[in-house]
Order: C-alpha cells, then structure tokens, then sequence
C-alpha cells in the first residue's frame, strides 16, 4: 500500500515549490504530473507528441493517458516510503481512478488557497513556455470547472486541509509539516 498526499490547488499556487521541500525532509517522493509531461515532450516520446500542443493550449491531457502515467509512476521502488502528488488528481475521473484502487491509500489533502491576481501575476513571472496569457487564461478556467470540484470532494471525505498559500515560502512550508502525518 503506497501512502498518498495530494497537493491541490491552483496553477502557480506553489504546490511543486511546496512539494519539493516536503518530499526531501519527509523524505518521500515527489511526482509532479506536469514536470513529467514536459519531459515526455523534450524527449518526443509518443505521449510527449500527443502532449504538446495540449499543453500549450492550456488544456488537459486527457484522463487514460496520465492516469497510465502516473501509475506506472508510483510503482517505482522510490514511492515506497510514500509520495507528494502535484498537480493529480485535475479532474474527477483521476479522483476516482485513485480511490477505486486499493494499492492506494490517500492520507491527506492540502488545499492551496491563492486569490486570481496573485497567481496570474506569478505564472506570468515564472515565464515558463505555456506561461503566455492566453494559456493563463485556458488554465484558470479549466481549475475552475474541472478541478475546484475536487475541493468539495476530498472535503466531503475529510481528508482536506485548506492553507493560505499567500505567505513566506518557508511559513507555508512550516504549516504544512505540522498537518502531516504519514
Ligand atoms: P501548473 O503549476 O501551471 O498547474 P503543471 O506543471 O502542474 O502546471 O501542469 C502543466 C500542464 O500539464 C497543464 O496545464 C496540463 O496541460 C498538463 N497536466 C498536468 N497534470 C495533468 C493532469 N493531472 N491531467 C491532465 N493534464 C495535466
């Protein structure tokens, strides 16, 4: 059984920056659906070609794909100890596709609350290459229709923990470690 935290929230809400601290001192594992669909695409794998343009856009790859992706993920000898899932679930077929599988077991949910501006300014600072305004924009909506639901979702189960994701990147991270528990 592979113990699960899921990092929820926003794009440019500070989940991966978040996730990379948690996961060296907890030491657990990061996995970061976006960073590995980037790399699919530097590396022209078939899933990286079909990826590509999905990701500039600003929309979703679709659910089959990066649920096989990420699976196969946490079978990887280095989950063992647990892992950090940031950016999965985005949709509620990904939701599921967790819960309905007993390998798994989700320990908690950390909610990062960020206002709009706040992180159309930081996406647009970031200044990676589907961080264009018009991506911006696809990304917010697609939070908002398919994602956001998940906050009711996990909080209806409660596993959820809502954090203001607005302070100090190391208080954020202070505050989570307390609400750990692996
Ligand atoms: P951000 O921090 O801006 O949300 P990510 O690095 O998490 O960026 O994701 C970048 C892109 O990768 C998304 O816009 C989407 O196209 C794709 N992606 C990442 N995770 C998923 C997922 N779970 N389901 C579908 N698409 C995903």
């Amino acid at each position: 059984m592979t113990n699960i935290l899921i990092f929820l929230g926003p794009p440019g809400s500070g989940k991966g920056t978040q996730a990379e601290k948690i996961s060296e001192k907890f030491e657990i594992a990061h996995i970061s659906t976006g960073v590995m669909l980037r790399e699919h695409v530097d590396r022209k794998t078939d899933l990286g070609i079909k990826a590509k343009g999905i990701l500039d856009e600003g929309s979703l790859v679709p659910d089959n794909l990066v649920i096989e992706m990420l699976k196969d993920r946490l079978d990887s000898e280095d989950c063992q100890n647990g892992a950090i899932l940031d950016g999965f679930p985005r949709t509620l077929p990904q939701a599921l596709s967790l819960e309905n599988d007993e390998k798994f077991s989700i320990k908690s949910v950390i909610f990062f609350d960020v206002n709009q501006e706040e992180l159309v300014k930081r996406m647009l600072e970031r200044g990676r290459s589907d961080d264009t305004e018009e991506s911006i924009k696809v990304r917010l909506k697609v939070y908002s229709n398919e994602t956001e639901p998940l906050v009711d979702f996990y909080s209806k189960k409660n596993l959820l923990t809502e954090i203001n994701a607005l302070g100090s990147i190391d208080e954020i991270s202070s505050t989570i470690s307390e609400l750990i528990n692996l």
